[in-house]
C-alpha cells in the first residue's frame, strides 16, 4: 500500500466509522434529554409546588408583603378543594389542575401540568433543547429535503393537470394561508406526481425515504421545523421574563394603568402601632423584579429539578426600589 493512500483512507475511516457512530451516538442522547425532561415537567401534576402552609398572623408581620385589600389581608382560596387555604404571594389557582399553585408562571398543555419557578430552568432547558435536536438530527438530510421539495414544486408546475387544478385557479391565492399556502400545496401535488411515476419505477432499498423524495419524510421534518421554531420563541421569551422578575401570569394580567388589581397592593406593617400602610404598584413597576442581575443570579442558584418545599414558608423579596417609594409615600403621608 502506498503511504499516499493512507490519509484518504484514514479520513474515510473516521468520517464514516467514527463519526458516524459519534452522529448517532449524539443525537440518541440529545432525544432522551428532550423525553427526560418532557416527563419531568409532566410529572407531580398533583403534587408538585401545591400551596399548603398554615394562614400567617398578619399582626405579626413586620416586612413589606403583598396583600389583597386596603386593610392589608392575605388571599385565602376557596375554590376546588383549597376551601380556605392561604394563598401565598405568586400563587395561583389552576383551573385545570384543580390547586393551588406556588410560584404559578402558567398552565402548559403541551405539558398537562403548571410550570412554576421551581420547574422553569428545565422548562427554559426543553425549549431550547428541542430545537437543537431537531438541528443536530436534519442536518446531514435537510440539503436533500430542499432538492426534493424544489424537485417537486418543479414537477407540479410543469404538470398540465397540476397547472390546471391548481396553479392557473386564482382560489390557490387565498384557499390555504394565501400565497405561502399556495406553495405548500404545489409541492404536495409535486411530491404525489412523483410518487406516482417512482412506484412503477422502482422498487424499496435501504435509505430510500430519504434518498428518493416522499412527502411524509418533509410533512415530519416541516412539522419538526414549525415546533422547533415555537419551542426557541418561548424560550427567548421565557428567558426575558427571568431577567425581568416576573412570571408569565404576572405580564398577562390586565393592566394596571386601567384598574388596580388585588395583587398589586403593598403592605408596609407599622409594628409600632400596630397599623398599616397599602400602596398600589405603578403602572410599569414590578412587584419581585430585584434588577437584571440579581433575578438572572437568583435563577441560577434555584436547583435544577425540583427539591422537597422548605416546612415554613419563605416570603418574596420585593422589588427593593419599589419598597423605597412606598416608604417615602408612608413617610410624606405621616407629615
Ligand atoms: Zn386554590
Ligand atoms: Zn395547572
Amino acid at each position: 500500500m502506498s503511504p499516499i493512500l493512507i490519509p484518504p483512507r484514514f479520513g474515510w475511516y473516521l468520517c464514516t466509522f467514527h463519526i458516524g457512530r459519534m452522529y448517532f451516538l449524539c443525537v440518541n442522547i440529545l432525544i432522551l434529554l428532550v423525553a427526560t425532561l418532557y416527563f419531568y415537567l409532566s410529572a407531580g401534576r398533583y403534587t408538585h409546588n401545591v400551596a399548603s402552609y398554615p394562614l400567617p398572623d398578619k399582626s405579626l408581620l413586620t416586612e413589606p408583603y403583598p396583600c389583597i385589600n386596603m386593610n392589608g389581608d392575605l388571599a385565602i382560596c376557596h375554590k376546588g378543594q383549597c376551601n380556605g387555604k392561604w394563598k401565598p404571594p405568586r400563587t395561583k389557582h389552576c383551573s385545570i389542575c384543580g390547586l393551588c399553585r406556588l410560584e404559578f408562571d402558567h398552565h402548559c398543555p403541551w405539558v398537562g401540568n403548571c410550570v412554576t419557578l421551581s420547574k422553569l430552568k428545565a422548562f427554559i432547558t426543553f425549549l431550547f433543547l428541542v430545537p437543537s435536536t431537531f438541528l443536530v438530527a436534519v442536518l446531514p438530510v435537510a440539503q436533500i429535503l430542499v432538492k426534493h421539495i424544489i424537485l417537486a414544486l418543479h414537477v407540479s408546475k410543469r404538470d398540465p393537470w397540476a397547472a390546471k387544478t391548481w396553479w392557473d385557479w386564482p382560489g390557490s391565492w387565498i384557499l390555504c394561508a394565501g400565497p405561502f399556502g399556495r406553495w405548500i400545496v404545489g409541492a404536495i401535488l409535486g411530491f404525489r406526481l412523483l410518487s406516482q411515476n417512482r412506484e412503477q419505477s422502482q422498487s424499496p432499498q435501504l435509505g430510500y425515504l430519504i434518498e428518493q423524495p416522499h412527502l411524509r419524510v418533509v410533512i415530519t421534518a416541516g412539522f419538526a421545523l414549525l415546533l422547533s421554531v415555537f419551542a426557541f420563541g418561548l424560550g427567548i421569551v421565557s428567558t426575558r421574563k427571568v431577567f425581568q422578575g416576573v412570571t408569565t401570569l404576572e405580564i398577562l394580567r390586565p393592566s394596571r394603568s386601567q384598574s388596580v388589581d388585588r395583587h398589586d397592593l403593598v403592605c408596609i406593617p407599622q409594628t409600632a402601632t400596630n397599623e398599616v400602610f397599602v400602596a398600589p404598584l405603578l403602572p410599569k413597576e414590578r412587584m419581585y423584579d430585584l434588577g437584571n442581575d440579581c433575578n438572572w443570579k437568583l435563577f441560577q442558584l434555584r436547583p435544577f429539578f425540583l427539591t422537597p418545599s422548605p416546612r415554613s414558608y419563605t416570603w418574596p423579596k420585593l422589588n427593593p426600589i419599589m419598597v423605597q417609594r412606598i416608604r417615602e409615600m408612608q413617610n410624606n403621608h405621616r407629615n
